[in-house]
Formats: C-alpha cells, sequence, structure tokens
C-alpha cells in the first residue's frame, strides 16, 4: 500500500458523467480538488458513499414541471469492488459496508484512489441496505445514518484498507463530521483510557481540515439529541455539549469546528462571511477553483496546445492567453457554440442562431440563486433585444426533490419561453450533469450569476466558463467579487452595493442586469467585436489562470495539510 497522508471526506465526489454521485457544486469541486491531488501528486486518498439510485434522473413535462427518477447506473462497469468489510453499529445493529474502488490518475501517472462505500450487502436489514443508495434522499434520519457510515465507516474502511499512516481528515463540508467521533475512540483505544481529556481532543484537531461552504441555513446538518442517541448508541463525546453545539441538538458544523485545527470558507467574501457566523473559531479562507484540464472544451484545449503548450500542468501559464490571436479565440468559441448549438436544435427544434449573443444560466434551481431575476421583466428585455439587438438564453438545472418552490422556479422559467418569443428564444435543458455543464459553460456567449449576497459562497460555473473565454455577468458575490474587472473580465450586477447604504431588493438588482446588458454589453457584441474578444481573453488569461484547483490545491497543501 503506497503511503497516503491525506485522507478526504465528501458526502458527493463528481467524477465523470457516468457516475451520478454528486449533486452540484459541492461534489464537482471534490472530484475536481482529486484530479488537480493527482497531478500535483499530494499523497491523498478519498472516501464518499456509492449512491446507487444516484441523485435523480430529471424530466421535465411538458408544463415544465420537474419529475425525479431513480439513476440506473452499473456500478461493476466503473468502479472495482474490494474484499475488505468493516461494519458500524446503527441503532445497535451491526450494518456491514464495503467498498468500491476508482482511481483518479494525474497528468504524471499519480493515482488517487477514491472509495465508494456500499451497505447494499447481504448480511444487512433490507432498510439498512438502502442507506447507499439516493444522495440526500429521505428524512433526517436517513441522512444521519448516512451520516454515520461516511465519517465512521469511512475511517473504519480506511484502516481495513490499510491506510494506518494518515495525517489529516478533511471534512469537505460538515457531512463527515462524524469522523471526528471516531478519531475520538481510537485516539481513547489508543491511549487506553476512555475520558475525553483536553489532550485526546488537542491530539484529534491536530488532524483535522474542515471546509464550510455555505452561509444557506439548511447547508448545516443539525439532528435532535435523542434522534442521535438513538442510532449512535452512548458515546462519550455525547456528553460534551461544548463539542456539538447547542439546545439537545448535534450540529455538524459545530462539531467539525470544535475538532479542527485548521477553517476554511470558500472564497474570500464566505471567510469574512463564516466569521461572522461563527465568530469564536479563527476561519481561513482558500478560494475555489476548477479543474482546467477537464472544463476546457476540446477547441480551446487544442487552441492553448499550440499557444501555450503545458497548460495542464502549470495552470497559471494561462496568462499567456492574451498573445493569442483574436481571430483565433473568436474562431474556437464559434466552433463550441457551433457543436452545442447543432445539438440543442436536433433535441429541441428550438432554431437557436449561432450568430445571435447568447446567455446562459445553469444551477441547482435554489431560492437564492434567483434564477428567474433576469426574465422579471419580460417586456423589457423584449424590446431591450428589439431595439440594442438580438439575445437568446439557455437554462438547466435541478430543484432537489423536497423543494417545491425550486420546482415552481423552474416552471415560471419554462412557460416564459411562450412570452418571450418571437423576440427572444429561451431553451430549458433537462437532467443538468457534468456533460451538460461543461456545453453549456463553453458554448454560451456570456455566463450570467443572479443569487442573493452573501448567499453564494463561491460558485464555480463561471469559473468553468472563464476557462473557454466566456465572460460573466454576475452578481458580486462569492468568486466573482475576486474575479470581476469591470469591461475587462466581464460586468457585475449593481456594483455600488458594498459601498452605498440604499438597501438592495431585487427590482434594483434586476434593473442594473437589463442596463448592464443594454447599455455595455449588447453593443459591446454586436458593434466592437474586437474588444468583446478581449473581455474573452482577459477572462482565460486573468481568471482561468487563477480560478483553478491546481492553484486551489497547493493552497491546502502550504495552508491546511503540512
Ligand atoms: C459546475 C457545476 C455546478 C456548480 O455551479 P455553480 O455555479 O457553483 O452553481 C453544479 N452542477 C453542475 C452540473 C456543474 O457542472
Amino acid at each position: 500500500m503506497e503511503e497516503r497522508r491525506i485522507a478526504y471526506f465528501s458526502m458527493e465526489i463528481g467524477l465523470d458523467v457516468v457516475i451520478p454521485t454528486y449533486s452540484g457544486g459541492l461534489g464537482i469541486l471534490a472530484g475536481d480538488t482529486i484530479r488537480s491531488g493527482a497531478d500535483l501528486k499530494v499523497p491523498m486518498v478519498a472516501v464518499t458513499l456509492l449512491h446507487r439510485k444516484g441523485y435523480f434522473f430529471q424530466r421535465l413535462d411538458e408544463n415544465g414541471w420537474q419529475h425525479e427518477e431513480p439513476v440506473d447506473w452499473v456500478v461493476e462497469d466503473f468502479l472495482q469492488e474490494m474484499p475488505e468489510r468493516v461494519a458500524v453499529q446503527i441503532e445497535g445493529r451491526q450494518v456491514q459496508l464495503r467498498a468500491w474502488k476508482y482511481d483518479v490518475t494525474g497528468y504524471g501517472g499519480f493515482i488517487i484512489p477514491v472509495y465508494f462505500l456500499d451497505a447494499n450487502l447481504e448480511d444487512n436489514a433490507e432498510w439498512d441496505r438502502a442507506l447507499t443508495h439516493r444522495l440526500y434522499g429521505g428524512d433526517l434520519y436517513y441522512r444521519l445514518c448516512q451520516e454515520v457510515i461516511l465519517g465512521i465507516g469511512g475511517c473504519r474502511m480506511l484502516k481495513a484498507l490499510g491506510y494506518t499512516e494518515i495525517e489529516r481528515f478533511h471534512m469537505n463540508e460538515g457531512h463527515a463530521s462524524l469522523l471526528a467521533l471516531e478519531l475520538l475512540d481510537m485516539q481513547l483505544a489508543q491511549d487506553q483510557q476512555d475520558k475525553i481529556t483536553d489532550e485526546v481532543i488537542n491530539a484529534v484537531r491536530e488532524k483535522c481540515v474542515f471546509t464550510t461552504h455555505t452561509p444557506v441555513e439548511a447547508g448545516h446538518d443539525k439532528f435532535p439529541m435523542d434522534m442521535v442517541r438513538k442510532v449512535l448508541g452512548d458515546h462519550p463525546a455525547l456528553e460534551l455539549s461544548g463539542l456539538l453545539c447547542c439546545d439537545g441538538e448535534l450540529n455538524m458544523t459545530y462539531l467539525a469546528l470544535n475538532l479542527s485545527h485548521y477553517v476554511n470558507g470558500v472564497a474570500k467574501k464566505h471567510g469574512e462571511v463564516s466569521r461572522l457566523m461563527f465568530a469564536d473559531y479563527i476561519i481561513d479562507s482558500i478560494t475555489n477553483g476548477v479543474h482546467a484540464g477537464t472544463w476546457v472544451s476540446w477547441a480551446f484545449a487544442e487552441l492553448f496546445d499550440k499557444y501555450i503548450p503545458g497548460w495542464r500542468e502549470d495552470n497559471f501559464s494561462l496568462r499567456y492567453a492574451l498573445n493569442i490571436p483574436n481571430n483565433e479565440i473568436w474562431d474556437t468559441h464559434m466552433k463550441i457554440k457551433q457543436n452545442l448549438f447543432s445539438w440543442i436544435n436536433r433535441e429541441t427544434n428550438a432554431g437557436l442562431d449561432i450568430d445571435v449573443l447568447t446567455l446562459g444560466f445553469a444551477r441547482r434551481a435554489a431560492s437564492y440563486k434567483r434564477a428567474d431575476l433576469m426574465l422579471s421583466d419580460i417586456g423589457r428585455l423584449k424590446s431591450m433585444a428589439g431595439e440594442a439587438g438580438a439575445l437568446q438564453i439557455l437554462y438547466a438545472g435541478k430543484a432537489h426533490p423536497n423543494d417545491q418552490k425550486g420546482k415552481e422556479l423552474i416552471q415560471r422559467i419554462y412557460k416564459a419561453r411562450e412570452a418571450l418569443l418571437p423576440e427572444i428564444k429561451l431553451v430549458y435543458l433537462p437532467n443538468y450533469d457534468i456533460k451538460l455543464g461543461k456545453m453549456l459553460t463553453a458554448g454560451v456567449d456570456v455566463w450570467v450569476n443572479t443569487p442573493k449576497p452573501p448567499m453564494e459562497a463561491s460558485g464555480t460555473s463561471g469559473m468553468k466558463a472563464a476557462l473557454n473565454g466566456v465572460p460573466s455577468l454576475s452578481i458580486l458575490d462569492g468568486w466573482w467579487i475576486e474575479g470581476c474587472i469591470e469591461h475587462i473580465t466581464g460586468w457585475a450586477i449593481d456594483e455600488h452595493t458594498q459601498a452605498d447604504l440604499t438597501p438592495r431588493d431585487d427590482a434594483r438588482d434586476a434593473e442594473s442586469l437589463y442596463q448592464k446588458l443594454a447599455e455595455k454589453i449588447i453593443p459591446l457584441y454586436y458593434h466592437d467585436r474586437r474588444h468583446f474578444i478581449n473581455v474573452m481573453s482577459h477572462s482565460i488569461a486573468l481568471n482561468g489562470s487563477f480560478f483553478n484547483t491546481q492553484r486551489m490545491m497547493q493552497q491546502y497543501v502550504l495552508k491546511a495539510y503540512f
């Protein structure tokens, strides 16, 4: 067994479009992190759950209503079963676990194994066998059982697989916090004592790293203490209310905060917001990125190979994109746009025109992301397209199966299509996944994001767009506060919010969005193409070269791991 010193735990990891074990940004970030870790030969191993039925396959009916279907995927075709077995206790029952392995190979041939935990074994009770079936499916109780498997089962599995030299356990979001309880137990056993002393806690803290990913309240798991005791039984840590947070609850975020020696948010602003939310803790920030080699389209990869050899191994060198001739940037972009549009036109009969300025918006249909902000004044949008220049809009995104508001949001957008015709063509593409994400971020002309600040901890799809020379028009929140240089890498929606005191609201943000489109972006696109292409190459050179997981991983190595 090759020596591994870092274990990376994540409830979701998105590695490939055929392995549906992710729901959105968190999982894709995890996959990109592991890929860059492999490129940089960081001695890591990763743990997640199998999610045999995936998150879900999204079907939209003729009314734009979302229906969820379990994803059918053949695990054996992509993952390798390991012979080891471990068990966790759930409500006093032994639940047996196995692991499936997937190797992520870096550009230099270095491999990071990812282990997918699976409870679907004959020895287990019927209900337990389904515990690793559905990502974010089921109720609170189901979720807690899954977190026992991820955190506690994951630690035991690593040990059984022979990873005995792990020095750092990285909890990618609080779903993995229970691993800290297992580490407490291991420390107690090693010290041959049964009392959790400060020394024991400090020894565990030394091993743990925690990344928090969202200011959204629902993103912080909390479980009632009686449920926790029922599932876990008696654990000495459950008596230490200071570790677990408050009022008869186990708060996974506090558990991780209390037992980690390094904690970070995922962009500078998100670090600030997290420090306000958790004032008693020292919280750093490491801004997210994306894996450049994965998200650059084939056409830009060819162009970069010609002008910036070695860009995959050295993402900083993408700064030299400023030397690529404008016409080649444009031709490359048009190849990808053409591909995307022929596919969409074939699938949907949308009649998209590649010469028309096309806006893209794709992300989870969570309310705070305000996917319909752009559509808040359809009359205005139509007359703008008539006067300033034509527009097309592409949408995609899934709502969580229990999120009625999210589903209504999708339906509103879907139905806006009729009202926008004939001036503006809008297409809502179903089943947003890694493949569609890659095609959309590279194939539209401008990437739009409209979260309600400060809820967008980072956001990463705009980074994928930047790598492909697609500038963003976005609210100044998350990564865009760091990435936006007005009219050079893209455009800010309402850039005055930070300084002035007028309360922001949806109407004001929509107004700013429309102004930027009508006065800056549309005229630039149609009447000053040379400048528009300059914005494209600056997106690559300034943002693609920085907002990648290679830079991010180097920061984790220096600040968090060693
Ligand atoms: C990149 C990506 C996301 C995350 O995008 P955000 O901008 O952070 O919301 C979600 N889903 C898919 C399929 C993606 O490719």
